[in-house]
């Protein structure tokens, strides 16, 4: 698990401070030019899902998967940081992604595949060394059963260590239609979640909604955090209550 500042008591009085990403690096390793295959029609963990998943082109939307693939840089890019890395576009949100994992490494294209860049962000990868390519991928290449790279429609080979694909999020609503909570749209396609205010309240009384399925983005800190924010709200609703009953009992006793 990435991100995630841990402080266990250990023995008396003893802290140890884990810092996720230089202890728990081994866990869940994503070797780079490793090709992980999804079968047809799985989605990944956490109700991420490959939005525009090339289909068609053999092998592409294949390589990130259950987890271990660097779809979230922030928890898998660490293992694939200086290597050559493709994103490959799926809606503008793919933008954002590129920004982020040139923050990894030096070397980096983003195929376009038929999705818009302005003149701005063009301007914006060339300020930052990203190269564009705008022929379609037509299959992703491997040797050996590890990432080679990828084949363009025009039967260009472009060698690559590592793909990337936005996902789409969509919060996990199996079970819960009863409750006929609202949900949202995010901008850009990004995903749909139900809809919150102050401390995970709802439309709906007496429901609150924390974590991934208000904040897709959330990752383990922010989720746990929400968790506890609406837990709290939720007791001190719970107080008020109990002392509303007691002052109505102890008057109906006193009247
Ligand atoms: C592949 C992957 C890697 C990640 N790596 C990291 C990382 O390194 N660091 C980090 O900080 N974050 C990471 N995250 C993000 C992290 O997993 C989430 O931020 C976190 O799990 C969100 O917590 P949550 O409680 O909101 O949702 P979840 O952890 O998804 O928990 C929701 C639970 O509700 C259950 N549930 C769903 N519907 C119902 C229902 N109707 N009735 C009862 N139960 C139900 C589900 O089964 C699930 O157990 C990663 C996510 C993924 C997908």
């Amino acid at each position: 698990m990435r991100n995630v500042l841990v402080v266990e008591a250990v023995g008396r009085g003893v802290g140890a401070l884990f810092g996720a990403l230089p202890v728990l690096r081994g866990a869940g390793r994503q070797e780079a030019g490793e090709v992980c295959e999804l079968d047809d029609g799985e989605q990944p963990a956490g109700g991420e899902q490959f939005a525009d998943a090339p289909e068609g082109a053999v092998g592409v939307g294949h390589v990130v998967h259950r987890g271990r693939g660097p779809h979230r840089p922030y928890c898998h890019g660490w293992e694939v940081r200086d290597k050559s890395i493709g994103i490959l576009a799926t809606s503008p949100a793919s933008i954002h992604h590129a920004w982020l994992f040139r923050q990894l490494a030096d070397d980096l294209i983003y195929f376009t595949r038929s999705t818009e860049l302005d003149a701005e962000t063009r301007a914006r990868f060339a300020a930052r060394n990203i190269r564009i390519i705008e022929t379609d991928v037509k299959e992703v290449v491997s040797e050996e059963g590890a990432l080679a790279g990828v084949r363009l429609t025009d039967g260009t080979f472009v060698g690559r260590r590592v793909l990337a694909v936005a996902t789409q999020m969509q919060a996990r609503t199996e079970g819960l239609e009863g409750l006929k909570l609202p949900m949202e749209d995010l901008p850009d396609n990004m995903g749909r979640r139900f809809a919150s205010s102050m401390a995970g309240t709802t439309e709906v009384a007496g429901v609150w909604v924390a974590g991934n399925a208000t904040d897709l983005t959330a990752q383990v800190g922010a989720s746990a955090a929400a968790g506890a924010l609406a837990g709290s709200h939720i007791n001190a609703l719970l107080a008020t209550a109990d002392t509303d009953a007691a002052l109505a009992a102890g008057q109906k006793t006193t009247g």
